[in-house]
């Protein structure tokens, strides 16, 4: 049949030519929708000179897509027992490297040197394994790839916590850690229905944009970082006492001094503040201690 994989129908044959059980516990969920697929691709800017890594590649449906639309294909598998199976079902296909490594472990900067052309635009596309999008998304940031975007299928409140603006309830840490190394936005809802077998949760296209340059000064990431999160540890409790939880040597009017220096309202809450006051924030407390 020249049926392509993310079909109802093709799917159920080749789960059963394989007799292949889900592992929940490795985040499962084979889309069987090619509408959605073809949305993915559009939004991730995929075109005949792009370079992409997706992750998790599962029996293919997004994998031959991705194949049919970019030049190259490189995919990290964890469960060892698909390999076989995407031998056979991506089989026409002579753009796509299977590595079968789990991405956490990877080291993707050297994988895109060896795979990839030089100066080729390199995009990450992926219908993630739902238990760990955030540490794969974070490790891939933190990393500083060479690429231009990452669009991924999530579940839609993490996806919307990660493109949060502030003064909502999404807003928190995470978007500061997402936003820093990107511009963010969900640019799609995707029903449990295009998915077998059906996850438990909604799902959302969050597209990020690699920045060439974080979009604030800060004196030392980590310091700043650490402040983000210090100052949503109690989303109830004011700035200045989530910061009196983690400068344990410093009084609450002491506090309030240093971020006289910065501008900022101890009364006030995290959730309020923007990236710009954060990096404000961060950097009259690390000169003040350093
Ligand atoms: N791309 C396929 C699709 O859209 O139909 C499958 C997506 S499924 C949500 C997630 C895939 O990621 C599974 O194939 C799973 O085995 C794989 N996976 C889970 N954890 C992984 C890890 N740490 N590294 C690489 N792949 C992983």
């Amino acid at each position: 049949s020249t049926k392509y994989i993310a079909t109802p129908s093709k799917t159920k044959e080749i789960l059963k030519k394989y007799a292949f059980a889900f592992k929940k516990s490795l985040g499962q969920n084979f889309i069987i929708d090619v509408n959605i697929l073809q949305n993915i691709l559009k939004h991730a800017g995929v075109d005949k000179d792009s370079g992409v890594i997706e992750i998790g590649p599962g029996i293919g449906a997004l994998t031959e897509q991705l194949a049919i639309h970019a030049d190259k294909v490189v995919a990290f598998e964890i469960d060892q027992r698909l390999l076989p199976i995407l031998d056979d079902t991506l089989e026409a296909y002579s753009n796509i490297e299977i590595i079968h490594q789990d991405i956490l472990e990877a080291d993707v900067t050297e994988v895109i040197r060896e795979q990839f052309k030089e100066n080729q635009p390199i995009r990450i596309v992926a219908n993630l394994p739902y238990y760990i999008t955030t540490p794969i998304l974070l490790k891939l940031l933190h990393d500083r790839l060479p690429v231009e975007s990452i669009t991924v299928m999530i579940q839609k409140e993490v996806a919307e916590r990660m493109a949060a603006e502030p003064n909502s309830k999404s807003y928190g840490s995470l978007t500061i850690a997402i936003q820093y190394y990107t511009d963010a936005e969900v640019v799609m809802n995707v029903p449990k229905t295009v998915f077998n077998p059906q996850p438990n949760v909604d799902s959302g296209i969050l597209k990020l944009e690699l920045r060439k340059e974080p979009p604030v000064y800060v004196e030392d990431e980590d310091f700043f970082f650490r402040i983000v999160k210090a100052s949503f540890a109690q989303r109830r409790k004011t700035l200045r006492n989530n910061l009196a939880n983690l400068f344990t040597d410093m009084n609450k009017t002491e506090i309030q001094e240093v971020m006289d220096q910065a501008g900022i309202d101890g009364g006030r809450r995290g959730e309020s503040l923007n990236m710009e006051e954060f990096a404000q924030l961060a950097n009259v407390f690390y000169k003040e201690i350093n």
